[in-house]
C-alpha cells in the first residue's frame, strides 16, 4: 500500500498563474537551501478533485522558518514565524502560504512492520493526516510538479471513499468523526466500511467524551462554515453523534426548518450587504436556541467563545425588541449597532411575519442609508456651527428613516421651516 506513485500533474494548466509562480520560487529556494518541498493537504485534493484551491500549504525537510524567511524575502511578503511549532506563515498580498517543518515522530503502536527507518521526514508527516484523501503531496524539488501518492488517496479520490490511515486513527483523534462526516457530504463521498465500523466503535467507547470541548467547538464551526451544512448536521445526526455529547442532543426537523431558512435569508442579504459576517455565528445560535429548554449548548460544547455568546443573547433581545410596535426610527436606531449575524438569526427564529419584514427592510434598505443632508449643507444654508448642528442633523436623519422626506431638497426645506424662522 505504501508504494509511492508518481503522476506528473501538468501543474502549469491546472493553477492559476499567480500560485504557479509561487511554486517556481518555493522551487528555487529549495535548491538554495538544500531543503525538500512539498504542497500539500487540502489543495492538492482540491487540484486533483479539479476544484477550487484555497490555502497554500507546504511542508519542508529541513527547517520551515528559515525556509519561509527567505521566501519572503524574494516575493516581499510579509513573515509571521511560530518558533514553538516550527511552522511560519508568509503574507502577501492578501494570500497565505503556510510552511510547516515536515513532523517526524511515528505512533510506536501502529508502526510495527513499517520500515519506518528508511521512511522520508515527509511520509512520516503525511502518515499522521485524518484521512488518505488528504495525505496528497506534490513535489516542488527536481521532480517538479510530480504527485506523492504514498497511502492510496489517489484511488479513494477515484472510488469517492473516506478513509482513515490507520486502526487507533479515531480513537487517537476523535475530531476525526466530525472530520470523516464532513469531508464525506462536502465531496458526496462513503466512509470506507472498515473506517466506518471503527468510527462507530470509537463512538461506543465514549471517545468523543475525552477529546477538549474546545476542538470539538473549532470542528463544528468548520461544519457550520460549510455550504452543504444541513446535509453534514444529518449525516452527523443518522449516526446520532452529538448524543455522545448529551442525550438530547439531535437535530430534529423544525431546528432544521430554521437553518435552513436562515440560509436562504443568508443569500439574500450576501446580495443586498457587501458586508463579510460569519456565518458560524448565525447557525450556532439558532443550535443554541433549538437546545434552550432542554441543555446549554454552550456548557456541553464547553465554549470559551464569548462572541457566540453574544450574538445569541442578542438576537433574542431584536425579537424581544420587534414584536412590539415601534417607530421606524427606533427599529433602525435599535438594529444599526446590532451585528448582521443576530438580526439573519433574529430572522430565522421569529415566526412574527411583522418582526421578519422589519428585519428585510432594515438589511435591504437601511444599512446603507446615508443622511440627505450633512453640517456643510446647514453651514450654507447659513447657520453658525455650534452644539446645536448634532440636533439637528440627528432630527433630521430620524425624519429621514420615518420616510417625510423623499430626497434632500426636502430635508432642507425641513430645516429652513423648523431651524431657520
Ligand atoms: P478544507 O479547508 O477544504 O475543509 P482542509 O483539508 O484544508 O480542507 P483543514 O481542516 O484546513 O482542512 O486541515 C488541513 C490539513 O491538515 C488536512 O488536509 C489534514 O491533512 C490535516 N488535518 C487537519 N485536522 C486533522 C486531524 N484532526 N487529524 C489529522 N490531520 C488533520
Amino acid at each position: 500500500i505504501h508504494k509511492t506513485l508518481k503522476v506528473d500533474l501538468k501543474l502549469k494548466n491546472k493553477l492559476d498563474e499567480k500560485t504557479y509562480n509561487f511554486f517556481k520560487i518555493i522551487s528555487e529556494v529549495a535548491l538554495k537551501l538544500k531543503m525538500k518541498a512539498y504542497a500539500v493537504g487540502g489543495m492538492v485534493r482540491d487540484l486533483v478533485m479539479d476544484m477550487p484551491i484555497k490555502d497554500i500549504d507546504i511542508v519542508i525537510e529541513g527547517n520551515a522558518i528559515i525556509f519561509a524567511k527567505e521566501f519572503a524575502n524574494i516575493i516581499e511578503g510579509k513573515l509571521i514565524a511560530h518558533n514553538e511549532f516550527k511552522t511560519a506563515s508568509v503574507i502577501k498580498d492578501g494570500e497565505k502560504i503556510d510552511f510547516a517543518t515536515a513532523r517526524q515522530e511515528y505512533y510506536d503502536e501502529v508502526s510495527s512492520g513499517l520500515p519506518h527507518v528508511e521512511e522520508s521526514s515527509l511520509k512520516l508527516d503525511l502518515y499522521r493526516r485524518d484521512f488518505t484523501i488528504n495525505t496528497l503531496a506534490i513535489s516542488l524539488n527536481e521532480s517538479f510538479g510530480e504527485l506523492i501518492d504514498y497511502f492510496g488517496g489517489m484511488k479513494d479520490i477515484k472510488d469517492k471513499k473516506i478513509r482513515i490511515l490507520h486502526n487507533l486513527s479515531f480513537i487517537e483523534d476523535p475530531t476525526r468523526v466530525l472530520r470523516a462526516l464532513r469531508f464525506a457530504e462536502k465531496f458526496n463521498f462513503l466512509l470506507g466500511q472498515q473506517t466506518e465500523k471503527l468510527m462507530k466503535n470509537a463512538l461506543d467507547l465514549g471517545v468523543l467524551n475525552t477529546v477538549s470541548k474546545n476542538r470539538l467547538f473549532l470542528e463544528l464551526n468548520l461544519i457550520l462554515k460549510e455550504e452543504k451544512v444541513v446535509e453534514i448536521l444529518g449525516r452527523i445526526n443518522d449516526y446520532k453523534i452529538f448524543k455522545y455529547l448529551h442525550k438530547e442532543f439531535y437535530i430534529d426537523e423544525s431546528c432544521f426548518a430554521l437553518i435552513e431558512s436562515a440560509k436562504d435569508f443568508v443569500k439574500m442579504c450576501t446580495f443586498f450587504c457587501p458586508v463579510t459576517f460569519k456565518i458560524e455565528a448565525i447557525y450556532f445560535s439558532i443550535l443554541k436556541f433549538c437546545f434552550r429548554k432542554k441543555f446549554n449548548l454552550i456548557s456541553v460544547l464547553g465554549i470559551i467563545d464569548d462572541k457566540m455568546e453574544k450574538i445569541y443573547q442578542q438576537m433574542l433581545q431584536i425579537n424581544v425588541f420587534l414584536s412590539k410596535k415601534r417607530k421606524k426610527s427606533e427599529v433602525y436606531f435599535f438594529l444599526k449597532p446590532m451585528p448582521l449575524e443576530a438580526q439573519i438569526a433574529a430572522f430565522s427564529i421569529t415566526r412574527s411575519s411583522f418582526v421578519k419584514d422589519a428585519l428585510i427592510s432594515h438589511i435591504r434598505d437601511l444599512q446603507s442609508t446615508k443622511p440627505f443632508i450633512s453640517g456643510k449643507d446647514l453651514i450654507v444654508l447659513g447657520l453658525k456651527p455650534s452644539t446645536a448642528f448634532g440636533k439637528i442633523l440627528s432630527d433630521c436623519f430620524e425624519r429621514q428613516i420615518e420616510g417625510d422626506f423623499a430626497n434632500k431638497q426636502e430635508a432642507i426645506d425641513y430645516v429652513k421651516n423648523k431651524y431657520l424662522n
